[in-house]
């Protein structure tokens, strides 16, 4: 029979160390000693992953166990061929000998699972590997949370712009330290000031105009990778946006260090330990570090918000037609285009994946990318539908019969003319019989009768411009409503997608605040359905007026709709 020699290292860094070496001389030995003429040494080497599915070594071996290949597998410690919290691939690896027959021997004892003493002893052996860990990390923690507490993990970031690290003995242990660099720090508040006045994007090239006030590159491993970029002898780069937005943002440099960032936002996303859950905000004064005032600190908070509120994602002209819209489904997340090589030719096509699973990794979103076409052919139906052409050929129907032919309107304005005329008639008879008479009161009281007439032919005059407007009101809203009668037509949408993208894309914006689609497969073929939307204010309010076809609401709509209207 042949037994299996079975050692893991963790990292990269440990491949051929001492104790791979150590593995490598005493497993055989062991393996001899209990009587295996015929030895392997199976190396899985540089796996962090605690699951088995990422250990393609054991894996295999596991399939041999299974085939009665191998009669013992051998390693150090059992309890470390399998580390998952759950104790799960333990209990796999163990009923895969079990029922070959495989032992297991380690340098403590062989353990042969068919025997229930030996299969309850691996069971304890491997609840007493999963405590020790739990306290082991637990101590790790209490360190790391003591050492938050007190100096808000400063020197454990990457070294930031404004200051200078080095090494200090204290109280005899050697300490990373912190301190200001007057020069950088100067740069810093200059950075402060513009931001009041420019977004990042601007400030960055504002500072490298001047090569003198590059970002300097202070790991020696980066310089390398900077100088074949931008040239020069790869110390200093220009700037880039986000090292501007990164500046501006960190507390440190109005002196306060903040740890251990809630969940729910942005910058914290990276998933926690559970033994970390309850470690939230740590803040910790370092009013040593201050570079630049708490007031401007804050002014600074203030003017990006504010130009993040003015400028957003979707007032930005984009060559991807959802751009600022699409949204992952998975994780609810924006996504981002890229062209993606469509086939083998080169043809590159927009496509569209999940912010954060491509910027963060599964931990966070279990992926999504969607190709732009698939998107418009589950998107130009919905849409279609959405404006629904009977019902908008209905509501111009109603619009028009309500231009100046309905028997109310005709009977009003028959009655306003009618009206006018009369005063008018009075008015002169009034003025003609005013030439002749002498009498001053009667006079006087003739003036104010022509003074209340007058008034009263203002009125009719008023309310028959009334009904004019009403009138030019149902005019506009039945036009419109012929053009939205055109949207909702998924050829007339086709063209549009085709010949003139960027009306699409207004209409999509003007539409949808955001949209999340699906994909899914017919057969061989690859298709998209829309699985929930978010209409702008204006188009929730354009749609109530449609349902309910009202022509003067339609039209009040759409006059917040402004560019929709313009071009359709
Ligand atoms: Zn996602």
């Amino acid at each position: 029979m042949i037994a299996a020699c079975y050692h893991r290292n963790s990292t990269a860094g440990q491949i051929g160390n001492y104790s791979q070496q150590e593995a490598q001389r005493r497993l055989p030995e062991l393996a001899r000693s209990h009587g295996f003429p015929q030895v392997e040494f199976h190396l899985e080497a540089g796996v962090s992953g605690e699951e088995l599915h990422n250990r393609p070594v054991l894996q295999a071996l596991l399939h041999r166990i299974e085939r009665g290949e191998i009669g013992a597998l051998i390693c150090q410690d059992h309890t470390r061929l399998a580390r998952d919290r759950d104790l799960i691939d333990g209990q796999l690896i163990k009923q895969v000998c079990r029922k070959a027959g495989c032992l297991i021997i380690d340098e403590q004892k062989v353990y042969d699972l068919r025997i229930d003493a030996d299969d309850l002893t691996s069971d304890v052996q491997f609840l007493g590997a999963k405590i020790q860990k739990r306290q082991n990390l637990r101590g790790i923690v209490r360190g790391l949370e003591e050492e938050a507490r007190q100096t808000g993990m400063v020197t454990r970031r990457r070294e930031m712009f404004g200051y200078d690290r080095h090494t200090e003995l204290v109280d005899g242990k050697a300490r990373r330290v912190q301190s200001i660099n007057l020069k950088e720090a100067e740069l810093v508040r200059r950075i402060y000031e513009l931001v009041l006045e420019h977004g990042p994007r601007e400030v960055a090239s504002i500072l490298n105009a001047d090569p003198s006030v590059w970002r300097p590159v202070k790991e020696a491993k980066q310089r390398v990778k900077a100088a074949a970029r931008y040239g020069g002898d790869g110390t200093s780069r220009p700037w880039w946006n986000q090292d501007i937005r990164e500046i501006c943002t960190n507390p440190l440099y109005r002196g306060v260090a903040l740890w251990a960032k809630p969940e729910n936002e942005r910058r914290g996303q990276r998933p926690r330990s559970d033994l970390m859950a309850h470690v939230n905000n740590v803040t910790v004064e370092h009013p040593e570090l201050a570079i630049v005032q708490s007031d401007l600190w804050h002014q600074a908070q203030q003017a990006l918000a504010s130009r993040a509120a003015r400028f957003t994602r979707r007032g930005v002209r984009s060559s991807y037609l959802y751009s600022g819209i699409l949204r992952c489904p998975k994780c609810h997340g924006t996504t981002s285009g890229l062209r993606a090589t469509h086939n083998r030719h080169g043809l590159r096509l927009p496509t569209y994946r999940c912010t954060q699973w491509a910027a963060r990794g599964k931990a966070v979103c279990t992926g999504f990318n969607i190709r732009e076409r698939v998107v418009t052919a589950g998107v130009l139906p919905y849409l279609a539908n959405l404006l629904p052409r009977a019902e908008i050929e209905d509501a111009i129907a109603t619009a028009l019969s309500s231009d100046g032919r309905s028997e109310l309107e005709r009977r009003q304005r028959a009655h306003r003319t009618h009206a006018m005329a009369e005063v008018q008639q009075r008015i002169d008879n009034l003025r003609m019989s005013l030439e002749v008479t002498s009498d001053r009161d009667e006079h006087i009281r003739k003036e104010a009768r022509i003074a209340r007439l007058k008034e009263e032919m203002v009125n009719h005059g008023e309310a028959l411009g009334q009904l004019d407007s009403r009138r030019a009101n149902h005019r506009s809203a039945a036009a419109i409503l012929d053009s939205l009668g055109k949207i909702g037509d998924v050829a007339m949408l086709d063209q549009m997608v085709r010949h003139q993208p960027q009306l699409f894309q207004l209409l999509a914006r003007t539409v949808f605040q955001s949209l999340t689609v699906e994909g899914f497969h017919i057969g061989r073929k690859y298709s998209c359905r829309v699985v929930a939307v978010d209409y702008t204010d204006s188009f929730a309010v354009l749609l109530a007026a449609v349902n309910h076809r009202d022509a003067a609401g339609i039209l009040a709509a759409s006059e917040q709709l402004p560019q929709l209207m313009v071009s359709a």
